[in-house]
Protein backbone atom coordinates (compact mmCIF):
# COMPACT_ATOMS: atom_id res chain seq x y z
CA UNK A 1 0.00 0.00 0.00
CA UNK A 2 1.12 3.54 -0.94
CA UNK A 3 0.46 4.94 1.70
CA UNK A 4 2.18 2.48 4.44
CA UNK A 5 5.78 3.34 2.76
CA UNK A 6 4.37 6.94 3.25
CA UNK A 7 3.19 6.77 6.92
CA UNK A 8 6.83 4.97 7.23
CA UNK A 9 8.67 8.14 6.24
CA UNK A 10 7.08 10.20 8.03
CA UNK A 11 7.81 8.25 10.74
CA UNK A 12 11.56 8.59 10.23
CA UNK A 13 11.08 12.49 10.20
CA UNK A 14 9.26 12.53 13.36
CA UNK A 15 11.42 10.65 15.28
CA UNK A 16 14.46 12.45 14.19
CA UNK A 17 12.84 15.59 14.93
CA UNK A 18 12.16 14.65 18.28
CA UNK A 19 15.63 14.03 19.10
CA UNK A 20 16.78 16.96 17.74
CA UNK A 21 14.36 19.06 20.64
CA UNK A 22 14.22 16.30 23.00
CA UNK A 23 10.52 15.72 22.92
CA UNK A 24 9.11 12.97 25.35
CA UNK A 25 5.69 12.87 23.26
CA UNK A 26 4.06 14.10 19.86
CA UNK A 27 1.07 15.73 20.02
CA UNK A 28 0.11 16.24 16.20
CA UNK A 29 1.80 16.88 13.04
CA UNK A 30 0.64 18.93 10.59
CA UNK A 31 0.89 18.37 7.04
CA UNK A 32 0.51 19.53 3.85
CA UNK A 33 -0.49 17.11 1.14
CA UNK A 34 -0.47 18.17 -2.42
CA UNK A 35 -2.92 17.11 -4.62
CA UNK A 36 -1.21 15.34 -7.27
CA UNK A 37 0.84 12.90 -4.62
CA UNK A 38 -1.96 11.03 -5.03
CA UNK A 39 -2.53 10.37 -0.70
CA UNK A 40 -5.65 9.54 0.51
CA UNK A 41 -5.53 11.23 3.80
CA UNK A 42 -7.87 9.00 5.47
CA UNK A 43 -5.51 6.27 4.60
CA UNK A 44 -2.29 7.51 5.88
CA UNK A 45 -4.42 8.30 8.88
CA UNK A 46 -5.39 4.87 9.00
CA UNK A 47 -1.62 3.38 8.48
CA UNK A 48 0.30 6.02 10.77
CA UNK A 49 -2.49 5.17 13.27
CA UNK A 50 -1.57 1.18 13.25
CA UNK A 51 2.20 1.98 12.94
CA UNK A 52 2.50 4.39 15.73
CA UNK A 53 0.16 1.95 18.12
CA UNK A 54 1.84 0.78 21.04
CA UNK A 55 4.63 3.58 20.88
CA UNK A 56 5.82 6.68 21.92
CA UNK A 57 3.96 8.52 19.38
CA UNK A 58 0.52 6.56 19.96
CA UNK A 59 -1.98 9.03 20.04
CA UNK A 60 -0.52 12.01 17.57
CA UNK A 61 -2.74 13.21 15.59
CA UNK A 62 -2.30 13.75 11.46
CA UNK A 63 -3.72 17.60 10.81
CA UNK A 64 -3.41 16.94 6.94
CA UNK A 65 -3.95 20.22 4.35
CA UNK A 66 -4.52 19.52 0.70
CA UNK A 67 -2.75 21.47 -1.59
CA UNK A 68 -4.01 22.48 -4.86
CA UNK A 69 -2.47 22.07 -8.28
CA UNK A 70 -0.33 25.34 -9.04
CA UNK A 71 1.52 25.74 -12.41
CA UNK A 72 3.10 28.34 -14.28
CA UNK A 73 2.88 28.60 -17.89
CA UNK A 74 6.05 28.74 -20.13
CA UNK A 75 4.76 31.23 -22.22
CA UNK A 76 2.98 33.50 -20.64
CA UNK A 77 4.52 33.41 -17.37
CA UNK A 78 1.46 33.58 -15.77
CA UNK A 79 0.39 31.51 -12.60
CA UNK A 80 -2.50 29.44 -12.06
CA UNK A 81 -4.59 26.93 -10.47
CA UNK A 82 -4.48 23.72 -12.34
CA UNK A 83 -8.34 22.18 -12.35
CA UNK A 84 -8.88 18.93 -13.30
CA UNK A 85 -5.53 18.01 -14.12
CA UNK A 86 -5.57 19.86 -17.37
CA UNK A 87 -2.12 20.65 -17.72
CA UNK A 88 -2.76 23.63 -20.28
CA UNK A 89 -2.52 27.20 -19.52
CA UNK A 90 -6.12 28.96 -19.04
CA UNK A 91 -4.75 32.71 -20.27
CA UNK A 92 -2.73 31.40 -23.58
CA UNK A 93 -3.64 27.99 -23.69
CA UNK A 94 -0.34 26.47 -24.31
CA UNK A 95 0.45 23.04 -22.76
CA UNK A 96 4.01 24.38 -21.92
CA UNK A 97 3.62 24.04 -17.67
CA UNK A 98 5.70 23.96 -14.80
CA UNK A 99 4.40 22.40 -12.05
CA UNK A 100 4.93 24.51 -9.25
CA UNK A 101 2.76 23.12 -6.04
CA UNK A 102 0.81 20.21 -5.74
CA UNK A 103 3.10 17.18 -5.77
CA UNK A 104 4.52 18.02 -1.62
CA UNK A 105 4.80 16.13 1.51
CA UNK A 106 5.60 17.76 4.04
CA UNK A 107 5.86 18.23 7.84
CA UNK A 108 4.48 21.97 8.37
CA UNK A 109 4.40 21.80 12.03
CA UNK A 110 4.94 19.45 15.08
CA UNK A 111 3.71 19.96 18.26
CA UNK A 112 5.63 18.12 21.20
CA UNK A 113 6.00 18.13 24.72
ZN1 LIG B 1 0.11 30.94 -20.86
Amino acid sequence: MHEMSIAQSLLDIIKEEMRKHNARLVRSVRLNIGQLSAIVPESLSFCFNVMTSGTELEGAKLIMEIIPLRGTCKECRREFEIKNYAFECPFCSSSQIDTIAGQELSIVEMEVD
